[in-house]
């Protein structure tokens, strides 16, 4: 076995079978992705279109991309016709476009609403109010070719866990009002995409059904 198919299996030991895990393959070779995908793990992540739109058009077509990064509204038209999940969906404007893509391509597109849960600012999301506010609003309802599966979020970069973990609680606490407010009898709405390398074992503890996991799996990233 190669290191990355080591990291890959022992984390699927750790983690639940309930809970599903994106391996986010940013910045790495096609031949880490094909070493994972050889021990049949199908869900991968990335954050820049043009990168996710080339290890699509390069690799198996089955497996399943992930959007996990922010993403540009002139770029949804490249990743619309086969993307699986958008995690990073962050303004109600991207969300319109999304839709309008969806249309073209004949497809109902998987996405998440992300969550500003950390302290930081630089990180993207909506506020809860913004979140309440789309789903109620007539313009949201009237687009038939999204699918909201739930919610993401970015906990602040701190060693503090505790902060970490009250992050991803209130975020779990928002996903169970929404769920019963306005998905109630919608089974649809089932995701809570939190946790990464550094804090997916809190993650889980608070309710993940998605982790996004990096480096675990395929080593640190060298950014150029
Ligand atoms: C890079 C990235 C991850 C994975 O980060 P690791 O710390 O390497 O596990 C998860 N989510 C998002 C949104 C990312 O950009």
């Amino acid at each position: 076995m190669s290191h990355i198919q080591e990291n890959l299996t022992q984390l699927l030991s750790l983690i639940p079978q309930n809970v599903k895990l994106v391996a986010v393959s940013k910045t790495k070779p096609l031949e880490d992705i094909v070493s994972a995908y050889e021990i049949g793990h199908r869900a991968f992540g990335e954050n820049k279109v043009q990168e996710l739109v080339s290890k699509h058009e390069k690799l198996p077509q089955d497996i399943d991309w992930h959007m996990i990064g922010h993403l540009q509204r002139n770029k949804v038209k490249f990743i619309a016709p086969f993307v699986h999940l958008l995690h990073g969906v962050d303004s109600f404007r991207l969300l319109r476009t999304i839709n309008n893509e969806a249309v073209k391509c004949g497809r109902i597109i998987n996405c998440l609403l992300q969550v500003h849960i950390a302290e930081e600012d630089s990180k993207f999301g909506f506020s809860e109010d913004e979140v309440l506010s789309i789903l109620q609003s007539a313009e949201f309802l009237e687009m038939q070719n999204i699918n909201i599966k739930g919610l993401m979020g970015m906990a602040t970069y701190t060693d503090d866990n505790l902060q970490v973990r009250n992050e991803f609680k209130g975020l779990k606490l928002l996903f169970d009002n929404i769920k019963s407010h306005f998905f109630a009898n919608d089974s649809n709405f089932s995701d809570l995409s939190i946790g990464m390398s550094g804090d997916y074992k809190i993650a889980i503890e608070e309710g993940a059904t998605i982790i996004r996991v990096g480096s675990i799996i395929f080593g640190h990233r060298k950014y150029l």
